[in-house]
């Protein structure tokens, strides 16, 4: 084995988590250096956000084009072909995949190929590469959960979904989730008969019931069996799923089985032999600036098994970095972490339903607003809900452009705004802004185009 590297930062895993805080840390003025067991840029960017939301971009062209009528213009024939999104997507993941290669080069940060096992606290191996540091982040990200009923031939999960060249005729996809219903939309509108088996009383269960009503109702084509638990899973010519619903058993069959029921976090070697805390759903347990309980060692992302988005990764990654720069201050705040979802329509949220007395709330339909009408969408609302005080508490968007707006929204949970102090800006007309706007004069009764 070759003499340890010194570093003062060490990185293992350069999803968004990992990478941010390799970046962040070399801006900083530390020696940094990261491994990668497979391509920079994570599941986000090659086996997740990124090709997702390439094949969703596709679709609404599609969409939009199939309307071009009702736009008034003549009639267009676009059909989309797996074959052509697949090689868009990897034009684009190439393309995001060299620009974080370069970023990292650029800043100084040495990369190491291959998987990091720790060998101390402050000790790894890559391969045969030795290095020590006195800060290791640890940002290894997360895999699909795939429950032994599952362990039939040819299943796929998200790890596979997007080598698909061509659409099966036939979709059965457990899990009604964030990457379940995406995947829904996606494989519906590229021809498949599309089956959504879940196990909760409806699709979406994290978000408010009035979401997952708008979405049933937006995707007409697709089948939804809710409150289902699979017992028995089958491959012969096709696939067959058995569910025990609250109506008896069911079979449904399809060509394909896509397997959206989560996911876990990847530890990395030798970090139970050192001790490392765990959280009873098995990712890494972090204090509020991301510290475990091994000195000097931080994880960030997916890893810490909760919260599983890449902007949460990016962000705990400035906080550690932080932390291990001194600034002892900075705790990463969960209070407003937007959540999003690419269907038609979008739906984002952010911030917490409380129930309770005095609470006030604000609604408004996209189809009352002017900039959706020019858009030849009607589907989706806003809702604002605030505090007894009038403090804006949490906000719910099923609208186009929901995962746009949400941003401005969390500013204000963020910064628990009063719902005048959100309403002081002048709003540009006509713009999708205004669904928030018009949501948020609800509240005061002030709506005045509310129907
Ligand atoms: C289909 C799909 C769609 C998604 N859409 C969105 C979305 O729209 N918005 C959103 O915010 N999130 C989305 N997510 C979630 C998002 O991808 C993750 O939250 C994010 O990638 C987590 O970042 P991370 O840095 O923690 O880990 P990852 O991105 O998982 O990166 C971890 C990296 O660590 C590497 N690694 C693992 N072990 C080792 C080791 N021992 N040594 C070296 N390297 C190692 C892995 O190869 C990987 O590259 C989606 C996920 C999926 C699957």
């Amino acid at each position: 084995m070759n003499t340890p590297h010194h570093y003062d930062l060490f990185v293992i895993g350069a999803g968004p988590g990992g990478y941010t805080a390799a970046l962040l840390g070399a801006r900083k003025g530390l020696k940094v250096g990261i491994a990668e067991g497979a391509q920079c840029g994570g599941v986000c960017t090659n086996r997740g956000c990124i090709p997702a939301k390439s094949y969703i971009e596709s679709i609404g062209l599609v969409i939009r084009m199939a309307n071009a009528q009702r736009y008034g213009l003549d009639p267009v024939t676009a059909s989309l072909s797996l074959e052509n999104l697949h090689r868009r997507k990897t034009r684009i993941v190439t393309r995001l995949v060299k620009g974080i290669e370069h970023l990292l080069s650029r800043a100084g940060v040495d990369v190491y190929p291959g998987y990091a096992r720790f060998t101390g606290e402050h000790s790894l191996h890559i391969g045969e590469a030795h290095v020590e540091a006195s800060s290791i982040i640890i940002a290894t990200g997360s895999r699909p959960k795939r429950p032994a009923l599952f362990d039939v031939p040819g299943l796929m999960t998200s790890d596979e979904v997007f080598d698909l060249r061509s659409s099966p005729a036939s979709l059965l996809i457990v899990g009604g989730g964030v990457i379940g219903m995406e995947m829904a939309h996606i494989f519906s509108h590229l021809g498949a008969g599309v089956t959504v088996v879940e196990a909760m009383e409806r699709v979406l269960a994290t978000e408010d019931e009035e979401v997952s009503r708008t979405l049933v109702s937006a995707y007409r084509k697709i089948h939804f069996v809710t409150s289902a638990r699979v017992v028995s899973v089958e491959k012969n010519s096709q696939y067959s799923l058995t569910v025990e619903t609250p109506s008896g058993r069911q079979t449904l069959i399809g060509d394909s089985i896509l397997l959206c029921v989560g996911r876990e976090a990847v530890v990395p070697n030798g970090l139970s032999e050192l001790g490392i805390a765990l959280t009873p759903a098995g990712g890494i347990l972090v204090d509020g600036t991301m510290r475990t309980n091994l000195p000097g060692v931080y994880a960030v992302g997916d890893v810490t098994g909760a919260h599983m988005y890449a902007h949460v990764a990016s962000k705990e990654a400035q906080v550690a970095v932080a932390r291990i720069l001194g600034d002892t201050t900075r705790t990463m705040d969960y209070s407003a972490i937007p959540s999003v979802v690419f269907t038609h329509p979008e739906v984002a949220s952010v911030g917490r339903s409380r129930d309770g007395e005095g609470r006030k709330t604000g609604t408004f339909p996209v189809s009352s607003l002017g900039r959706a009408r020019t858009m030849d969408e009607s589907e989706g609302f806003a809702t604002v809900l605030c505090s007894p005080e009038g403090l804006m508490e949490r906000v719910t968007i099923v609208a186009p452009h929901a995962t746009e707006l949400i941003s401005w929204a969390s500013l204000a949970v963020q910064r628990r705004l009063s719902v005048e102090e959100f309403l002081a800006p002048c709003y540009p007309h006509p713009t999708m802004a205004e669904l928030l706007k018009e949501a948020a004069e609800d509240v005061l009764g002030l709506s005045i185009n509310k129907p």
